[in-house]
């Protein structure tokens, strides 16, 4: 508890915010700490000292995989820089793999942060999904509309310079 206190008091969030992003729930309550870490069986393709790659159980498409981290990072903004640079190497090597094993057409790499952005499970994974002509797997969003006066102000709001 004391931990949670030291969490509570860094972020200002409640005791329910922090449940939800799963930052908290450690090895005993995260799924994918226990599948990364063999407590639960999975379909592994690859695993080494830092990472599981297993098999997604509701596939976008055939092939569907997940890089996760055998430590427990709630996400992006928690992930360790060091894991961050082999987690997109190793997307990289196993989506070459993967394209000559399944011949796909295309491939997506998504990774999902927070419940806004469709995460479900709050410990990171970077998902690897081969893609096929019409497989109808909707990767996709509704282009909008963008004024000059606002790509002008968010450059000013994001840009490092
Ligand atoms: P998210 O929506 O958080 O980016 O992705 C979570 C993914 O994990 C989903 O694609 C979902 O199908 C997958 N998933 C959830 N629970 C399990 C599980 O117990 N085993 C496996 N292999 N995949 C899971
Ligand atoms: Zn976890």
């Amino acid at each position: 508890m004391e931990q949670i206190g030291k969490i509570r008091q860094s972020t200002g969030d409640t005791l329910a915010e922090l449940i939800e992003r799963g930052r908290i729930m450690g090895k005993e309550n995260c799924i994918f700490c226990k599948i990364a870490n063999g407590g639960i069986p999975s379909s592994t393709i690859y695993e080494d000292e830092d990472f599981r790659v297993f098999l997604d159980l509701n596939p976008a498409t055939k092939g569907h995989a997940l890089i996760v981290p055998k430590v427990h990072y709630a996400d992006l903004f928690e992930l360790d820089d060091e894991l961050a640079v082999k987690a997109i190497l190793l997307a990289k090597r196993l989506a070459e793999r993967m394209k000559d094993a399944l011949g796909c057409d295309g491939f997506n790499l998504v990774q999902n942060n927070g419940a806004a952005a469709g995460q479900t499970i709050f410990h990171f994974h970077l998902h690897l999904i081969p893609r096929y002509e019409q497989d109808g797997a909707g990767i996709a969003w509704n282009p909008g509309k963008v004024s000059s006066e606002e790509l002008k102000e968010l450059v000013q709001l994001i840009s490092e310079t």
